[in-house]
């Protein structure tokens, strides 16, 4: 299982991985339909930005994305601050976004440490300062279709070990891992740690999954 020292392998390596298992389970048992497969390998590539188009988990107390990209200086202050090492600098052909800080999650989620320290680090305002329970770098999703609990498991990686508690995360009155609106912060750390490839939790980029309150 992956550890905070020991990373999961990379979600590319992952996307291959669990494509091809999922369309050999298509083969092997025919009523599995694309209509279910394809989602499954697309969520294992989830927070790889392979075209400028793509939405990207940004650093907590990012801006709106339009104003993100223009206002950050590129200059890493946040990225060395960060004491988990979770933000990374982003390689593309889109100058615009080129440098710019993003997230993978399933590789290294944010912590929310006690610190906020990428906020205060940043030197153009592109992070502001914000109190944790207003972070939104997007929003848990379950998939239960993939959850260990649809199999009978007793897994609660994902409700245990969430920073936030049961303002954000816990279990519905059927025993299903239901995320909870606004207490969620899209921080990533169940997405870390969900045991299943692909993952059963995955967080979806802000503004993709808007919250009522902000
Ligand atoms: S449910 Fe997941 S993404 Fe949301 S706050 Fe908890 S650990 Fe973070
Ligand atoms: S960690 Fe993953 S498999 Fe376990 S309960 Fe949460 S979503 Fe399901």
């Amino acid at each position: 299982m992956a550890t905070a020292e020991n990373p999961a392998p990379s979600p590319r390596r992952r996307f291959f991985r669990a494509g091809l298992k999922a369309l050999f389970e298509g083969v092997e048992h025919a009523s599995a339909s694309l209509h279910d497969v394809l989602p499954r390998a697309k969520r294992a590539l989830a927070g790889v930005p392979t075209r400028a188009s793509e939405s990207l988990l940004r650093p907590p107390g990012a801006l709106a994305e339009a104003t993100f990209a223009t206002t950050c200086q590129r200059s890493g202050e946040c990225i060395a601050a960060c004491p988990v090492h979770a933000l990374r600098p982003l390689r593309s052909s889109d100058p615009l976004r080129d440098a710019t800080p993003y997230l993978v999650p399933s590789q290294r989620a944010c912590v929310v440490c006690e610190d906020l320290a990428c906020m205060k680090a940043c030197p153009s305002g592109a992070l502001t300062l914000v109190p944790k329970e207003a972070i939104r770098i997007g929003l848990a999703e379950v998939h239960h279709g993939d959850c260990r609990r649809s199999f009978g498991e007793p897994c609660r990686e994902c409700v245990d070990r969430c920073p936030l508690g049961s303002a954000a995360i816990g279990l519905d009155e059927r025993g299903r891992v239901e995320v909870r609106q606004p207490g969620c912060i899209g921080c990533g750390v169940c997405e870390y740690y969900c045991p299943t490839a692909p993952r059963a939790i995955t967080i979806q980029p802000w503004p993709a999954a808007p919250l009522p309150t902000r």
